[in-house]
């Protein structure tokens, strides 16, 4: 791909994950709303920071790097094993989110045995769609059909349906009869929408991680899971103060992440993060039992913004996502 494509498609992808790139066009404006907002702080008996743990794109993560379709299963074995030995030494009861489909490209036995892993260890799995496709360009038919497809192997494992459904890119239905009809759908079928409210772009690392460990450039490898944690930590206390902003009061997190090499090497020091700022881990059912979560859910987009952003919309709270820091360019623009 070309440093211009790369470029272009980064782009599109940060124009999907928050409003920041459409609230520049509507900076000045933003700008004098911003100043309406009212922010109120708690008390001193402020309740305990929590965070809910999610990992995307079980078995293993495509991305930009391998062969779309291609992977890796001693790859996918090793990212796993990683993740979920951390998890459990910082006693997190997390909720990995299955591409059904990559549990038939890593082999239907490892693939299988790589969910029950998760289980064994404590943890719930949730439908991540059947292919991981992007709903903006299916038909309603076809994504209620990506979502009953995707229950196959989790129920195998979990012997039930998946609580919790995730949108592939967090893609929620670009009209209001997709959104709204899916929605229906979605609860008439029993699920719980897997919302999230940190995204650490931890895709667009991994890439360039990928690359430097491919070079066996280590230095730069090291470099990119430095500036990966200090991003993180940049984006948990950006989207705690826009949830704050939001709701007068941080209600409990959750945290996007996906299942690639970077978070294998690094979970450690992610989940420390939050150590370090005091939030307790929870499940996902503890997250949302907080009413925060309980908010309306009629606003769509045709983009997969964090859901501070859509909270924001539905209570008319004007937020900045100007405010929002991007992942440094070198980790963006890195090339083979
Ligand atoms: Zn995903």
């Amino acid at each position: 791909m070309t440093g211009l494509l790369q470029d272009l498609r980064y782009a599109v992808r940060r124009l999907r994950k928050s409003p920041c790139f459409a609230l520049t066009v509507i900076g000045t404006l933003a700008i004098g709303l911003g100043a309406t907002v009212i922010i109120c702080s708690l008390p001193a008996t402020a309740q305990q920071r929590m965070v809910a743990v999610t990992v995307d794109d079980l078995p293993i993560a495509e991305t930009d790097h391998a062969a779309a379709g291609s992977v890796d299963t001693v790859e996918a074995k090793s990212i796993n094993r990683a993740i979920l030995d951390s998890l459990r030494r910082h006693k997190v009861s997390a909720t990995g989110f299955v591409i059904d489909k990559r549990v038939e490209d890593v082999g239907e036995t490892s693939g299988i045995a790589i969910l029950r892993q998760w289980v064994q260890s404590g943890n719930d799995l949730g439908n991540h769609s059947y292919s991981h496709a992007d709903f903006n360009q299916l038909t309603i038919e076809q994504i209620e059909e990506e979502i009953v497809h995707g229950e196959r192997s989790i129920s195998n494992v979990l012997g039930r349906r998946p609580h919790y459904f995730r949108f592939p890119l967090n893609h929620t239905g670009d009209t209001a009869a997709k959104h709204d009809a899916v929605a229906t759908f979605l609860r008439q079928h029993g699920y719980k929408l897997a919302v999230c409210t940190i995204d650490n772009e931890d895709s667009v690392f991994d890439r360039a991680y990928l690359i430097a460990l491919a070079r066996k450039d280590h230095q730069s490898a090291e470099r990119i899971r430095l500036e990966y944690l200090s991003y993180t930590g940049t984006e948990i206390d950006y989207y705690s103060g826009l949830n704050k902003q939001v709701f007068g009061y941080e209600p409990p997190h959750v945290m996007l992440l996906h299942a690639n090499r970077l978070n294998a090497d690094t979970i450690d020091s992610v989940l420390s993060l939050f150590e370090q700022r005091h939030y307790r881990f929870v499940d996902l059912d503890t997250a949302e039992a907080d009413s925060a979560f309980a908010t309306p859910d009629t606003f769509f987009t045709q983009y997969g913004w964090m859901w501070g952003y859509r909270w924001a919309r539905e209570r008319n709270v004007k937020v900045n996502g100007n405010l929002e820091t991007e992942p440094p360019a070198w980790v963006v623009q890195y090339r083979k």
